[in-house]
């Protein structure tokens, strides 16, 4: 007769693996900040928590976690709304592509926008924020590999770009995102994302995911998007 193999025990937290997945990317960020020579103060962790449901949301909340990105509006705003009411102070950053007949919502419930990328996203916030009197962060998306399947602004086109976020559309852009080509280093896509910011005086650099986020500390990351080094492969 077989017998029955038993589980083996595992070093999880009662939480859930989740939680020590944050402790160890916190651990991280902490020693890049070091090598930087950067205040940790200065970095914040956005736990991307897109294709993961609420329940397993909510260690990573318990554990202290405050600031969550998510792609996409529907699905944010089908999960957000009860996990905010129940834990005020939560802030949750859009990090993925916007249509600007979904500007209206995502005003209403980001505390960020990253993916601010074309005249049409420009106008049809700078809309909502005048209306709703809400002003959510935004972050104008580059394409530093120029790859023509990706969102985001050319290199060559982000000075004239920012200028008229500024000077037509009277809106405040804080910082830079990029998301750097899968198949390259990602070091020289931070460093141009962080020379065009400084020339444009963005104090703000939206880059680093969980294969990258320390490097991207080195070249000046103030918010790093870390999603399956914390929830696991979607
Ligand atoms: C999904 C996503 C991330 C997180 O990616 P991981 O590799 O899972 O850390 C970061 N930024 C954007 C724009 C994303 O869509």
């Amino acid at each position: 007769m077989p017998t029955e193999t038993t589980c083996p025990v595992t070093s999880d937290s009662p939480n859930g693996p989740a939680v020590n997945a944050l402790a160890a990317v916190e651990r991280e960020i902490a020693r890049a900040c070091r090598d930087a020579r950067r205040d940790r103060a200065a970095v914040t962790l956005i736990a991307v928590s897109k294709t993961f449901a609420a329940e397993d949301i909510a260690p990573v909340i318990a554990a202290g976690q405050r600031v969550f990105g998510e792609n996409r509006v529907q699905e944010a705003k089908a999960k957000w709304p009860p996990l905010m009411q129940a834990h005020p102070g939560l802030a949750l950053h859009l990090i993925g592509p916007l249509q600007s007949n979904k500007a209206k919502e995502a005003v209403a419930l980001f505390d960020a926008i990253h993916s601010v990328d074309r005249p049409s996203i420009c106008e049809a916030l700078a809309k909502e924020i005048d209306r709703q009197g809400r002003s959510p962060q935004l972050f104008v998306q580059l394409n530093t590999g120029e790859e023509p399947q990706k969102a985001g602004v050319a290199p060559a086109d982000a000075d004239a770009f920012l200028k008229s976020c500024r000077d037509v559309y009277g809106l405040t852009i804080a910082g830079l995102m990029c998301i750097p080509p899968a198949d390259e280093a990602p070091a020289p896509h931070f460093a141009l994302t962080a020379k065009i910011a400084a020339r444009n005086g963005l104090k703000l650099l939206s880059m680093g995911m969980s294969a990258d986020f320390a490097v991207a500390i080195q070249f000046g990351a103030t918010h790093v998007r870390v999603g399956s080094a914390i929830f696991g492969t979607r």
